[in-house]
């Protein structure tokens, strides 16, 4: 007698951020919490409430979360790489969060039985990343539920997690777009750079220190930043955004 086939696994992959925390609520709805995966990888530098806020919403949908880790924090990584990430090419998204992630679902998460969701925001931005994400993400079938409905803010997302009774991560109170990595992505412009100094200078003080390091230790003029001045592309280090900004304030 042929073995019964498994349920549908539904991984969301979950990332502390408003999107794939909806994206897990709105699966939830539909979908046996028991078949569910909330799965996030741990970048070693998050925000603390961040993972306040990923056990609130763990226990709301009772499912619990699974951690992934590379082990190494961006700066170890970058170390390790002899590269210095930046908003060009961002190799700690891949090492950090998508390499563990997949290598959970190979494991884990049966393309043939497994469904990948992921939270992108529905907005003229966000929209078009959907394409590629899937095709990264063959061989297994991936969606976006938030897709399907109309285009909507941060704030109307922020809003809709309030009205289920969840309170969001307070980067975004904060100021900050995004809640990953602490608010110090390298993919982050200077305005957010900027933001970074002001809300928490620790955090910047790290970043600077650990990029005049690699600056050191690569022997290089590298940085996260660059500034294009005239249609020319300048280095621009967080030592010298934070000596422009204290000499303005
Ligand atoms: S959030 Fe930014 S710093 Fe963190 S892993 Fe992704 S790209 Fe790198």
């Amino acid at each position: 007698m042929p073995s019964p086939t498994p349920p549908t696994r539904h991984v969301i992959q979950f990332s502390g951020g408003v999107g794939s925390a909806l994206t897990a609520l709105h699966v939830a709805e539909r979908v046996d919490p028991n078949t569910m995966t909330l799965l996030i990888a741990d970048t070693k530098v998050e925000d603390p409430d961040l993972w306040r806020f990923s056990r609130d919403l763990a226990g709301h949908i009772g499912v619990p979360l699974t951690i992934v880790a590379d082990g190494r924090d961006p700066w170890q990584l970058f170390r390790d790489k002899r590269f210095l990430a930046n908003d060009r090419l961002a190799l700690c998204t891949r090492h950090l969060k998508q390499i563990p992630c997949r290598t959970w679902m190979e494991h884990n998460a049966p393309p043939e039985t497994s469904i990948a969701y992921v939270g992108i925001e529905p907005s003229k931005r966000d929209r078009p990343r959907a394409e590629a994400i899937a095709r990264n993400w063959a061989p297994w079938t991936v969606e976006f539920p938030l897709l399907d409905g109309p285009d909507r803010t941060k704030a109307e997302l922020l809003d809709e997690l309030r009205e289920r009774g969840l309170i969001p991560p307070r980067l975004y109170e904060l100021g900050f777009e995004h809640n990953n990595c602490g608010g110090a992505c390298v993919r982050a412009g200077q305005k957010q750079w900027r933001h970074l100094l002001e809300v928490f200078p620790d955090r910047y003080a790290r970043a600077e220190t650990e990029e005049e390091e690699i600056r050191t230790f690569l022997g290089k003029d590298v940085s996260i930043l660059k500034r294009t001045r005239q249609g020319v592309p300048h280095r621009l280090t967080l030592a010298a955004l934070r000596l422009e900004q204290e000499a303005t304030s």
